[in-house]
């Protein structure tokens, strides 16, 4: 059982009780596997040097003796079960944490009157929103914070319901089985079915003191703010998932939040995939000789210049100001510029007679 409890919480052997609680605490956030980036071996290495270096017992046998003989770190529940010797495991169980559902599961064939423990992990309902974009935000992609007053996993226990540094007791409820048996009557006989216990939950272990935040349920509800990073490029109507960001359940995984985008149409662009596409309207006069026009890009206005002889629809390509690409978004698309010829609705006569000579030239 080569693990440093000290290392691991990142303490010094001398340091107290308060000192570890705080590295614990910082520790337990960080690696908590709900987070984005956190890291579910090191959490449970986290919990386990917690449980050893918060218990003054079991401290002073591991400075002793570099392990614990008194119960087993986090896994104190372990003797709750009768009938069934756990020397063994829990004696093998120094260095890691294991799960007693696993043990029965593999003992009994995982169908047996313990089922109900191996139920799969329970997953908390999926939220769905809407969220309103400006064509600019759509393109470039844009970051977003929402409230969303939801159940969410609290932060004072990381879900566990236990009060931070809290011993962990076998359920009375089902005497640490996880599973409660119930005997239904029916016109063929009795028949019995395994639930989950709702006491612990399927752990088996309740925390003798509840965290006050949560009431010892894992989860409360409460307003939280979510970032929602919109990546750039995006369609009307596209959707976006943020794992883990829906309900939370008591010792289950959160649910996802889905967030339904909403592109507001732009006054004079529209997208076509990554290019950008824009009407120019100008007189005849101006297709002919040629102008300069300014124009609104993306990236400020610029002046864009309209080659003489420019036919109807033909179309004047802007490089690299259309939408960005890919996830750095430094390729763009290129803004495509139609050009529209208004021709007059009616001709006066110094206009009739310089056409004349135009249609003279073969114009
Ligand atoms: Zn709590
Ligand atoms: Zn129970």
């Amino acid at each position: 059982m080569g693990n440093n409890y000290y290392e691991i919480l990142g303490v010094s052997k001398e340091s107290t009780k308060d000192d570890i609680k705080k590295a614990f605490r910082k520790l337990a956030h960080k690696y908590h596997p709900d987070k984005k980036d956190g890291d579910e071996k090191k959490f449970k290495e986290v919990n386990e040097a917690y449980g050893v270096l918060s218990d003054d017992k079991k401290r002073a046998e591991y400075d002793a003796y570099g392990r614990v003989f008194s119960g087993n770190g986090a896994q104190g529940g372990a003797q709750g079960f009768d009938g069934f010797d756990f020397s063994q495991f829990t004696q093998g169980a120094q260095g890691f944490d294991f799960d007693l559902g696993d043990i029965f599961g593999n003992i009994f064939g995982g169908n047996g009157g313990f089922g109900g423990a191996r139920e799969k992990v329970r997953r908390g309902r999926d939220i769905s929103m809407d969220i309103e974009l400006s064509f600019e935000e759509a393109v470039f992609g844009a970051e977003r914070k929402v409230l969303l007053n939801k159940t969410s996993t609290c932060e004072v226990c990381q879900g566990g319901g236990a009060k931070p540094g809290s011993e962990m007791i076998t359920c009375t409820i089902c005497n640490g089985k996880g599973s409660v048996r119930e005997a239904r009557r029916s016109l063929i006989g009795t028949f019995t079915t395994t639930r989950t216990c709702e006491n612990c939950h399927g752990a088996g272990k309740i925390p003798k003191d509840p965290c006050t935040e949560c009431r010892g349920a894992g989860v409360l509800k409460k307003e939280k703010e979510i970032t929602i990073s919109i990546p750039s490029g995006i369609e009307d109507g596209e959707m976006v998932r943020i794992p883990k960001s829906g309900e939370a359940i008591p010792h289950g995984t959160s649910g996802d939040l889905y967030v339904k985008l909403h592109v507001k149409p732009h006054a004079i662009w529209r997208k076509e995939g990554s290019n950008l596409v824009t009407d120019l309207s100008i007189p005849l006069s101006d297709a002919l000789l040629g102008t300069e026009r300014i124009l609104k890009t993306l990236d400020g206005d610029i002046t864009l210049k309209v080659p003489e002889c420019v036919s109807w629809g033909e179309i004047l390509r802007i490089k690299s100001k259309g939408v960005p690409q890919g996830k750095d978004g430094r390729n763009r698309g290129d803004l495509l510029v139609k050009i529209k010829i208004e021709l007059p609705h009616k001709l006066s006569k110094t206009a009739k007679k310089i056409v004349e000579e135009l249609k003279k030239e073969g114009v």
